[in-house]
């Protein structure tokens, strides 16, 4: 154990993919005033290591609409794709540690459950190559207490079997950078939408295999319409990009469980209030709906 408790760091890392969304802006706010509330630094990286999913621009764009709501970073921006080599270096530990093994598999080898079943676990078969790199996982309950959603069980055999952390088109899976960049970067805590809560497991335990500190973990709600759907650009109901800032800082506050008198209305004003008010037990679990219906 820690004598020293660690210096409070957090961060928002959303992937360059597209305009910043709703749901992107209550993780980014929430984890901003958590940062705030704890006196500790706010960072914010980029996860571009999915150039097929990138769109050109986003992450500009992204940084800017963060900026346009007063959420600026206490340090650079950290963009994912240059940390590569963090990357690789975790990677061979895992070879070389027998953590992780090459997979021959396609994915029409794979079955319909998705659940790896663990066929090149001890080694290739003669006729072939190495397309992905997994990570081995034991049938293990892996516990957690979320800041928030309270304690989670998650057992990560059951749910992917031992998962992929580079991809068969060469490029690092998710999974494996951000526990080494979040590592890299000190963060304490990740706060960051309920929807990644099952990918926590996994996290948690690629942390152990590499022997780094895990952080704490507060997994925020997920924002739906009043008809109980998950927001999208796809059903209109995307607040960012049909309000002001104004408004979108409202409902997304609204969604926190931290929404200012209607009297304050700048953003800064805004954003100050929330800071001072800031509790995470104010802070709902679950879904919340937002009535994205009621200004145009
Ligand atoms: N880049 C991920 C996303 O936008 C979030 C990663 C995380 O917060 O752990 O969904």
């Amino acid at each position: 154990m820690n004598a020293q408790p660690r210096p409070y760091r957090g961060r928002f890392a959303p992937s360059p993919t597209g305009e910043l969304h709703f749901g992107s802006l209550v993780a980014a706010v929430g984890s901003f005033l958590q940062a705030r509330a704890r006196s500790g630094r706010w960072l914010v990286r980029i996860e571009d290591i999915d150039p097929p999913r990138e769109v050109a621009g986003a992450a500009r764009n992204q940084l800017k609409t963060l900026q346009s709501f007063g959420l600026v970073p206490d340090e650079p921006a950290i963009f994912q794709r240059q940390l590569g080599a963090n990357h690789q270096q975790a990677l061979d530990r895992l070879l070389a540690t027998g953590h992780a093994f090459p997979c021959g598999c396609s994915r029409s080898d794979l079955p319909a459950d998705g659940i790896y079943p663990g066929t090149c676990r001890g080694g290739l078969a003669a006729d072939q190559t190495a397309r992905s790199i997994r990570l081995r996982v034991d049938d293990d309950e892996i516990a957690f207490v979320d800041g928030l959603q309270g304690t989670q069980r998650q057992n990560p055999a059951r749910q992917s079997g031992d998962f992929v952390i580079r991809r068969a088109d060469g490029l690092v899976a998710y999974q494996l950078a951000v526990v080494v960049d979040d590592a890299a970067a000190g963060i304490s805590e990740v706060v960051r939408g309920a929807d990644l809560i099952d990918s926590t497991g996994r996290q948690l335990h690629l942390y152990r295999c590499l022997d780094l500190p895990a952080p704490d973990y507060v997994h925020l709600p997920i924002v739906v319409n009043e008809q109980g759907e998950k927001l999208s650009k796809s059903n209109g109901a995307d607040p960012i990009q049909r309000y002001n800032t104004k408004t979108s800082l409202r409902l997304a506050l609204r969604a926190l469980g931290h929404e200012p008198p209607a009297s304050i209305m700048a953003v800064a004003d805004q954003l100050a209030w929330a800071q001072q008010h800031w509790q995470l037990t104010r802070v709902p679990t679950g879904q919340v709906a937002i009535g994205v219906q009621t200004e145009r």
